[in-house]
């Protein structure tokens, strides 16, 4: 195909995976000694809320542990030189893109390093615990909660994510497993707005027969390959 002049980027868990950030996927870490239930439901925040927020105090404070890989980094150089639209969306809750140089990032599952007042219901960045309900930022109630989507919540911007897969003609999955919707559903509605898709996997996902193409391989390595593709193609 010639140069795309709209593409939407989808991240997901494998990309993190590779700075050495938990998932709820892998083997052993914090999400091994939980249930999904328990730690990421509306439910399970209401049933024991010192549990929840303990958990999530940890992971931030673990962001402290990782740091950003090749895969973001070229994210990052496409965002700078790719002349076209440009939107990524991720379902991570980490901030490995922002440190790994991207400027805009849509966090669809919210962040980890964001508050949720219960109370005003404003997101506020946060950077410290939240086990000691610590007041809000911005109305002063000690009603905080992780600004992470849950099992069951709407994920954010959606309205601006649907719009951009239907005028993309390139959309680029990397390190989703295809499972968890609506992500898992996104390369549909680009692929019927006639996008271009590719995958970039570890392994073949539950999503992959929707591709047009599938590389398979570490996203550290498949990532900075494909932005060079794109960058040299604009190049021409
Ligand atoms: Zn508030």
């Amino acid at each position: 195909m010639g140069q795309p002049r709209s593409i939407v980027i989808l991240t997901g868990a494998g990309i993190s995976a590779e700075s050495g950030i938990d998932t709820f996927r892998s083997a052993g870490g914090l999400w091994e000694q939980h249930r999904v239930e328990d730690v990421a439901t509306p439910e399970g925040f209401a049933r024991n809320p010192n549990l929840v927020l303990n958990f999530y105090d940890m992971r931030r404070a673990a962001l402290a542990n990782v740091a950003p890989n090749p895969a973001h980094e070229a994210l990052a150089r496409l965002e700078r030189a790719f002349a076209g639209e440009l939107l990524l969306v991720t379902q991570n809750v980490d901030d490995l893109h922002e440190r790994g140089g991207s400027a805009r990032v849509l966090h669809m599952h919210g962040e980890l390093k964001s508050a949720l007042c219960t109370a005003c219901e404003m997101r506020s960045p946060w950077h410290g615990s939240m086990i000691d309900r610590p007041p809000c930022p911005v109305c002063r109630a000690p009603m905080l909660r992780p600004d992470v989507v849950w099992f069951g919540e709407m994920p954010y911007e959606m309205g601006r994510i649907y719009r951009a897969l239907e005028s993309c003609d390139l959309f680029v999955s990397i390190g989703t497993s295809g499972a968890v919707y609506p992500a898992a559903g996104f390369v549909q509605e680009a692929r019927a707005a006639g996008a271009r898709c590719l995958e970039l996997n570890l392994e073949r996902s539950e999503g992959s027969r929707f591709f047009h193409e599938t590389r398979l391989g570490p996203a550290s390595v498949l990532v900075p390959e494909w932005v060079e593709e794109v960058l040299s193609r604009a190049a021409e």
